[in-house]
């Protein structure tokens, strides 16, 4: 982004500052900073500034399925519903799809995420115009494919994905070890090694999958993921629900990154909550994600947030267990350095920020991170920055009405909306 940009009158930790920006950079920082001619202006009295959310986990573009099947057991919701609507997906439903979840996102104040869908380079395309940072997964399932002919269409999608400019990082994203042959899963590994790529894979989930690993393979699915090389500092594993603490010296001995979806979790109903306190003791870089809008349904971190402090809370028996701040530090990224940001706001960070309105009934009173994690929702973010771009002010965002009716035609094409 080049441009400069400057934020008057603003809270950052109490005291009021002013924030200028230029191309895509935090420059100045301080209660003497001003706006200097050709700036773009933000007056933002009664504002706060605080970092952003990322969201670690997603599959954005099934916006277009929230609302179908729910309550269904996974196979069922993924065999009467899912799987149909996903044989006739169209690259054109995937860019409303995902423009429809960016949407949302910035309202709730996501600047940042990881996903993990089929038409990746149509995702690509949307996070690009939509003006937010994302690592697009490239999709791996070798199921109904041959292991050759994935490394084909592997190659020509990454080559596609490397062509979008914007603020995009192309990831591999092997689904899991339950739809992704141990040939495709070492290969996965090579190519993410030679090319420097970052590997994003649900792992752990269920009990179920656990078991079946250790049927096929005799061993369970970290030491298994281990041994095909695909563990290292570039790994983002979503889930890890089931992962056992011997596991998790294991992932954090590699470096590997653990991002938690526990409304997901909880929705699936997988009866166990990812032993947060055992990852913390093992020095695991853990990350918070939403999962799919399909099966969460809301990408408003906020409810993450409260319900993974909450859930560990109540693992733990101990409120002391997770403080909001330290669910605040998940939510923003700051325990997981792979998710993209170490986002203090500073002079030389990138200027990605969130303005909340100060005049809330959830922000009036109390302890900040308190009333952010266990009063608010996503409706107290007012501004969004991104790269030293606006890309909401006082939660107007430009072009909101004709997302919402393409995404909706395209949701009526698959038969899930109404006719007009
Ligand atoms: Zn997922």
């Amino acid at each position: 982004m080049t441009g400069s940009l400057s934020v008057t009158d603003v809270a950052v930790d109490g005291r009021k500052v002013g924030v200028r920006c230029v191309d895509g950079m935090i420059t100045d920082i301080g209660p003497d900073v001003a706006p200097r001619p050709g700036d773009e202006v933000i007056r933002a009295e009664g504002r706060r500034l605080v970092s952003p959310l990322i969201n670690g986990h997603t599959h954005a573009a099934m916006t277009l399925f929230r609302g179908h099947g729910d309550d269904l057991p996974l196979m069922r919701w993924l065999k009467e519903i899912i799987w149909p609507l996903e044989a006739r997906l169209e690259p054109e439903d995937v860019y409303w799809g995902v423009r429809l979840a960016c949407l949302e996102m910035v309202a709730s104040g996501t600047t940042c995420f990881w996903d993990m869908y089929w038409h990746p380079h149509a995702a690509a395309r949307a996070v690009r115009d939509a003006g937010l940072r994302a690592t697009i997964g490239i999709p791996l399932i070798d199921s109904d494919t041959s292991p050759k002919e994935l490394k084909v269409q592997t190659v020509a999608t990454l080559a596609q994905l490397l062509e979008v400019d914007g603020l995009i990082t192309p990831a591999l994203a092997p689904h899991a070890i339950y739809t992704v042959s141990e040939e495709s899963l070492r290969w996965v590994a090579e190519l993410a090694f030679e090319r420097d790529l970052p590997v994003h894979m649900h792992l752990a989930e269920t009990e179920p999958e656990v078991q079946d690993c250790l049927n096929a393979h005799g061993e369970r699915p970290v030491a298994y993921v281990d041994r095909l090389g695909l563990l290292g500092g570039r790994t983002l594993l979503a889930h890890g629900v089931w992962v056992e603490p011997a596991e998790l010296s294991v992932i954090a001995e590699r470096q590997a990154t653990i991002v938690t979806n526990p409304v997901a979790n909880l929705k699936l109903g997988v009866g166990n909550v990812f032993d947060y306190l055992a990852a913390r003791r093992a020095g695991v870089a853990v990350g918070l994600g939403t999962d799919g809008p399909a099966s969460n349904n809301s990408l408003d971190m906020f409810d993450d947030l409260k319900i993974f402090a909450l859930v560990q809370k109540h693992r733990a028996a101990d409120p002391a267990a997770v403080s909001a701040d330290e669910a605040w530090a998940l939510g923003t990224g700051a325990r997981a350095p792979l998710l993209g940001q170490a986002r203090q706001i500073a002079v030389g960070q990138p200027a990605d920020f969130l303005l909340l309105r100060d005049q809330t009934t959830e922000l009036s009173f109390g302890e900040q991170y308190s009333a952010m994690v266990y009063g608010a929702t996503g409706a107290i973010v007012d501004t969004v920055v991104v790269n030293g771009r606006v890309l909401m002010h006082q939660r107007a965002i430009s072009g909101a009405d004709e997302i919402l009716d393409r995404a909706r035609a395209c949701a009526r094409r698959l038969g899930l909306a109404p006719p007009q």
